[in-house]
This record gives structure tokens, sequence and C-alpha cells, in this order.
């Protein structure tokens, strides 16, 4: 089944506690295709970048298979731009900078060829501009799942909740849960937001895996423990691009085939978190991803007989 993707294309400048980037190629709505190409065929992304961002990174993302004639190229704009700096621990990060550029004013053009789709993922971007793409379809997707972050919380708390109640799944980790309902604990956070309008949330907790949440139902997915970690950024989008992309491919939005397109998107974060920016996540070979799957299978499979 078809899938829209919409969200940032930028450049990242990352730094670690091991190692630091020049300007990489990043932005949510890269990493959210590039992961669900892995599941299903059809990738259509919706997009805004500068005349500064070559045509090399766009032909990877074609390469890909991300059918990238929804990408505006502005020509005498900048690209966003976006820096972070991870602490120690790797679970927390300071932005250093986000300069929206060519975001700043994006008017979001869908194509006529991606009017079917099926599937719509709305990665981390404003949240007037997530509602307008939901607008200018003519039919309503099957699913629609939206990503956001802290940013929109501070500067559009307003259009973020109005964009809230038009779709079906949000997904944050568990500092944005925190803020966006006022509640430390995530169960009562779930409740919260779940009554601001999705019907499914997920909270991502880095390497302390993921939490499922649909009425009074959780189901929690591992992180995966790894040997190195070296740039966690992306791996929220990553594990969306996981996540919808093998809702896509499956075409079953059951609560049960969630749970697994968590754990598929579960193993696609781990993937990219293990090499700066997309390096890791682009060209996987499909015995890899079978590999990490099962990795996650034999994590949490015990038996108990109870007496
Ligand atoms: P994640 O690590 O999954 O939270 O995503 C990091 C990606 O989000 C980076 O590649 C950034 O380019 C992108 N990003 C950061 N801030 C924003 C923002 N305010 N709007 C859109 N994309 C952003």
């Amino acid at each position: 089944m078809s899938l829209l993707v919409i969200g940032s294309v930028a450049f990242d400048a990352i730094e670690t506690p091991f190692g630091k980037t020049d300007k990489i190629i990043g932005g949510a709505a890269t990493y959210i295709s590039l992961a669900a190409t892995y599941f299903t065929k059809q990738v259509n992304l919706v997009a805004v970048v500068g005349g500064d961002f070559p045509q090399t990174k766009i032909d990877i993302l074609n390469e890909h298979g991300v059918n990238t004639s929804g990408l505006q190229i502005k020509k005498d704009e900048k690209s966003f731009f976006w820096s972070g700096k991870y602490h120690n621990d790797m679970n927390s990060r300071d932005t250093l900078v986000t300069e929206l550029n060519v975001l700043g004013t994006f008017d979001p053009v869908i194509p006529e060829t991606y009017q079917d789709c099926q599937y719509l993922m709305l990665g981390n971007l404003s949240p007037s501009v997530q509602s307008t793409v939901i607008g200018r379809l003519k039919n309503r997707p099957k699913l629609i799942v939206m990503d956001t972050m802290n940013f929109w919380m501070q500067i559009a708390l307003d259009d973020l909740k109005k964009t809230l109640t038009l779709v079906d799944v949000l997904s944050i980790n568990d500092e944005e849960a925190r803020q966006l309902s006022g509640e430390y604990s995530l169960v009562k956070a779930s409740r919260k937001i779940l009554d601001m309008g999705p019907k499914f949330l997920i909270i991502k907790k880095g390497e302390h895996g993921a939490l499922l949440f649909h009425g009074r139902e959780v189901f929690f997915a591992p992180a995966l423990p790894l040997e190195e970690v070296f740039d966690p950024t992306g791996a929220g989008d990553t594990f969306a691009g996981g996540f919808i992309g093998y809702l896509a491919g499956t075409n079953d939005i059951s609560f049960d085939n969630m749970k697994r397109a968590v754990i598929y998107g579960s193993a696609m974060a781990s993937f990219c978190v293990e090499k700066f920016g997309t390096e890791r996540i682009v060209n996987l070979a499909s015995h890899e991803l079978d590999d990490r799957v099962q990795d996650f299978i034999d994590l949490v499979q015990f038996q108990i007989s109870l007496a």
C-alpha cells in the first residue's frame, strides 16, 4: 500500500561523545522514507529543500525507491539546518541550532499521483503544515501517524492540539509525553494524550525501548542492548519509518500487527544509532534486518510455568 511521508529534509551537524560531524544529510522525512522502503515499495515524499541541497543526496533516496517528485527545491533559499549535541548518556541532547530557512514558508503541495495514499506519516514539522497536508488529501488515509517534538510544544501548542484531533497514532519520546500532558507517570500521560485525539500512542524511551498504548492496553518493546551507540540522531524517525512502513507493507492496522510494527521499528532504529546520520540505514541487507528482529525475539522470550 502506498505511503505518503512529509517532514524535514535537512542538513544536520551532530556532536556526540564519540565525534562530531559537519553538515550531513538528515531530517525527519529522510530517515522515515529510507526506513520505510525496507517494508513497502511505494514511498512518496513531500518536503522542501533549498538550492544548496546536493542532488547526489536526493539520488540516494531515489536509489532506495523513494519517489521524490513531491520534493520542492527552492533554488534561491537555504535548506533547513539543525544542530544538536548529545550528553554523555546519549539519551538526552541539547538543540544548538534550528534554522528553519525553507521550512519557515513551506507550503506542501501534494502531487496528483500521491492522492491515493492509504498511509500517511506526518514527520516532525510545524503542526499547521501537518494539518494542511491532511486537508489537501481528497480522501482520508486509512492510517495517519504523527511525530512531533518539544520545539513545537513551545511555539505552537494550540496548532499542535488541533492537529492531534486529526490523527490516529502519535509517536513521541518520554520527555515530550511528560511535557505535553503535564504528568510524570507515563501511564497517566498516555491517558491524557489519548484524550486529545489519537487512538494509539507510542512513547519512545531511547535505549529503554518503546511503549504502545491503546485504550487500557499497553505493549512494551525493548531496545536491543548494543555494543556501540554512535549517534542517536534520527532514531525516532527511523523507528517511525519502520513502524508505518511495516503497517503499509502488510496493510493491517490491528493492535496485534501494530505490536509487530513496533518491533520492526525498534529493529530499524537499532541500526540507525550504530553510525552517524543515515549511514547505517542505507543499503541494509535483508538478512541483517531478519537477524536483528530475531535478536529482539530472543531477547524477550522466556518460559515460566506457574504452579
Ligand atoms: P530524532 O533524532 O528522531 O528526534 O530526529 C532528528 C532529526 O529531526 C534531525 O535529522 C533534524 O534535522 C530533524 N529536526 C530537528 N528539529 C526539527 C524541527 N524543529 N522540525 C523538523 N525537523 C527537525
